[in-house]
């Protein structure tokens, strides 16, 4: 490969998680050399580990039917436990206060079941305007679900006019506007399309002082941004793993439910056999009673694979110094992407930046929306082997992710920006 700036000087020299892109394999380009793969915010690329971790319970269940669940090395009745401890690390929780299952709408719902109880007076629920669709979707039937016309119980935030983000005092001013109406907060904790990472504490703070529920979804943080959910005080979250935890498509799903819950049998929600207190749960009876913590959600029993795939992403992102160290790395190689497009020096109507400047309001994703032949741009990227990703009307979302984005891999995207500035803006 072709170094844009001598290597001694070169920022992937000392870069101290260099050697993890090694551990992922990066899909070949056109010319059949390794792509710019920046497309970690839909699905996160495939860590080596994943296909010995999927052989291992292949292996078992060859070899040991049945009895995997009880033998080692798979233990699968108590695999989902071995994901505990570092899901907790990941999001700054407590162990008790998380659990993986499912996949992330299903969640969404199971927690939407819990935490989204409407009242005569007390109806109302908070969402981002544009959320990705399918908690649009998942909302909408909520509020269905409870024999409310989505029109009425839904209120959404917009930008003000002449604005792509949200601000943050405009989310607590209409909190507060909502008072005693507003039954639950539910905001993506990173929007998917502007990459606006919200101030998640404050939400929690201006959300309970009108007594409503906050939850986030999690979808484009986790992985991505540092999380502290316990000391947030976050009422609820959930988040897939395809994205920036790299644990293979339609991969399993992560959920928090705050300390202050775990005790609380009494709340309503959808109950099955994984949830039920595991000390007496193959007593088969009737009667359920749930487990202590985020554990007393589950339906079903786990699904091996996925979460096979899921413990060896997690291991890495440990190995790699956990999400402080990630979130390093990940601040300069977007703060660098960034500074490439600014040099471009194209107006605002031309081609922009949507994505908040500051580093504390967003992840690693940039999003550019691109006025004018933003699909031409996007082929052309793809035409160098620079994998974005395309949203429908014009933007372009880029996402360099820490743990195999290069810096090369950005110098890559500016330079190929510059050539389709010379080439084609002319014309
Ligand atoms: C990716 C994403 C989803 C996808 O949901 P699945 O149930 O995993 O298919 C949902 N919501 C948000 C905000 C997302 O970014």
């Amino acid at each position: 490969m072709n170094s844009l700036v001598p290597t001694t000087t070169h920022p992937d020299a000392a870069d101290p998680l260099a050697a993890f892109r090694q551990e992922f394999h990066l899909p070949p380009g056109p010319d059949g050399q390794p792509c710019a793969y920046f497309c970690g915010n839909s699905l996160g690329l495939m860590p080596k580990a994943a296909r010995a971790a999927v052989e291992q319970e292949f292996e078992s269940w060859e070899r040991l039917g049945v009895e995997g669940h009880f033998q080692a090395p798979s233990f699968w009745m108590h695999f989902h436990d071995t994901l505990t401890e570092a899901t907790a690390r990941l999001v700054g929780a407590l162990p008790l206060e998380v659990v993986v299952m499912n996949n992330l709408t299903v969640n969404l719902h199971l927690l939407l079941v819990s935490f989204y109880r409407p009242t005569g007076s007390r109806y109302k629920i908070l969402m981002e305007g544009g959320a990705f669709p399918s908690d649009q979707y998942a909302i909408e039937s909520q509020a269905r679900l409870h024999g409310l016309d989505p029109a009425e119980a839904i209120v959404e935030l917009v930008p003000r006019p002449g604005e792509h983000t949200l601000r943050t005092e405009d989310i607590e001013a209409k909190i507060a506007e909502l008072g005693d109406s507003l039954a639950t907060v539910l905001i993506g904790g990173v929007n998917y399309y502007t990459g606006q990472a919200f101030d998640m504490a404050a939400i929690a703070r201006a959300g309970h002082a009108v007594g409503a529920y906050v939850g986030f979804d999690l979808a484009h943080a986790a992985g991505n941004l540092e999380l502290h959910l316990h000391d947030w005080d976050v009422d609820f979250a959930c988040w897939c793993t395809y994205k920036y935890l790299n644990s293979g498509p339609g991969g399993t799903s992560g959920v928090f439910v705050h300390e202050r819950f775990a005790n609380r049998p009494d709340l309503v929600r959808l109950a099955g056999w994984w949830g039920h207190d595991a000390s007496v749960r193959f007593q088969m009876k009737k009667g359920f009673r749930p487990m202590a913590g985020a554990a007393g959600w589950q339906l079903s029993n786990a699904q091996i694979f996925p979460m096979a795939i899921h413990r060896a992403s997690l291991e890495i992102v440990d190995r790699a110094g956990g999400m402080a160290a990630l979130r390093r790395k990940s601040e300069q190689l977007t703060a660098r992407l960034e500074s490439l497009i600014h040099g471009l020096g194209l107006p605002a109507d031309k081609l922009e930046i949507i994505t908040p400047a500051d580093p504390t309001q967003r992840g690693c994703q940039l999003s550019v929306l691109v006025h004018e032949r933003g699909r031409e741009l996007f082929d052309f990227l793809a035409a160098q082997g620079i994998i974005a990703d395309w949203r429908e009307p014009n933007v372009i979302r880029l996402a360099p992710v820490p743990l195999y984005n290069s810096f090369e891999d950005v110098e890559r995207v500016g330079a190929a920006l510059t050539q389709w500035v010379n080439e084609r803006m002319g014309e």
